[in-house]
């Protein structure tokens, strides 16, 4: 595999927010969204076999992994990574930028997909595969990046056309008022989750936390 980086900090997004985790960080993105906040996921990588990154993740000792990218799914080898992971016991999280489908992935049903769906501000929202909605079960999640209001309702709209049964976690591009999100949330009375990036506001825009 192509890896970008593995480290250990706390989880910073979405439903395991606080939860220390080991990130494996993979190379390549088919995506380039305008705000992205990893682009040295393009350009860095070194090879490694699955069996080096097992025995990196595992001289950790932390019960939690966080598979992200880049976008991990173009990489074959990480559905045998997440496997590999299950079967040692770890809580395995696959974070995907939603362009590439899910079904593949033989262990989906075990471990806590996290599908961002990308809104109009992202400039990918067209590049969706859309049918990966239906197959998120009650533990995953739905993630949508919020720069201003017309992402927002777009949001809402995917929402309500898809009706996913999953959670639904809202967050704010970084450096916008995550309060201004919060209230637009609370007025509609919308079943979301509006969090902020943990790692962000502790350890401001650093590499490897
Ligand atoms: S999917 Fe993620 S890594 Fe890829 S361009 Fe978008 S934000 Fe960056």
């Amino acid at each position: 595999m192509n890896i970008c980086e593995i480290y250990s900090s706390i989880q910073g997004e979405g439903l395991d927010i606080g939860a220390p985790t080991v990130f494996v960080r993979t190379s390549g993105c088919p995506l380039k969204c305008k705000w992205c906040d990893t682009l040295f996921a393009f350009t860095e990588g070194e090879d490694m076999t699955v069996e080096e990154i097992l025995e990196t993740v595992q001289g950790y000792k932390v019960p939690r992994v966080c598979l992200t990218g880049g976008e991990p799914l173009i990489q074959k080898d990480s559905y045998k990574l997440a496997q590999k992971l299950l079967d040692l016991n770890y809580f395995v999280s696959v974070e995907t930028g939603g362009s590439i489908a899910i079904e593949d992935m033989p262990c989906v049903q075990n471990l806590r997909i996290v599908l961002d769906i990308k809104c109009p501000s992202s400039e990918m929202q067209d590049r969706m595969e859309f049918s990966n909605i239906e197959l998120l079960g009650p533990t995953d999640e739905l993630k949508f990046v919020i720069a201003d209001r017309k992402d927002y309702d777009y949001a809402k709209e995917i929402m309500s056309k898809h009706e996913p049964i999953c959670s639904i976690v809202m967050q704010p591009v970084w450096g916008n008022d995550i309060k201004v999100l919060a209230e637009w949330v609370i007025e509609d009375k919308l079943n979301a989750r509006v969090l902020p990036q943990l790692h962000k506001i502790i350890w401001g825009e650093k590499r490897g936390v």
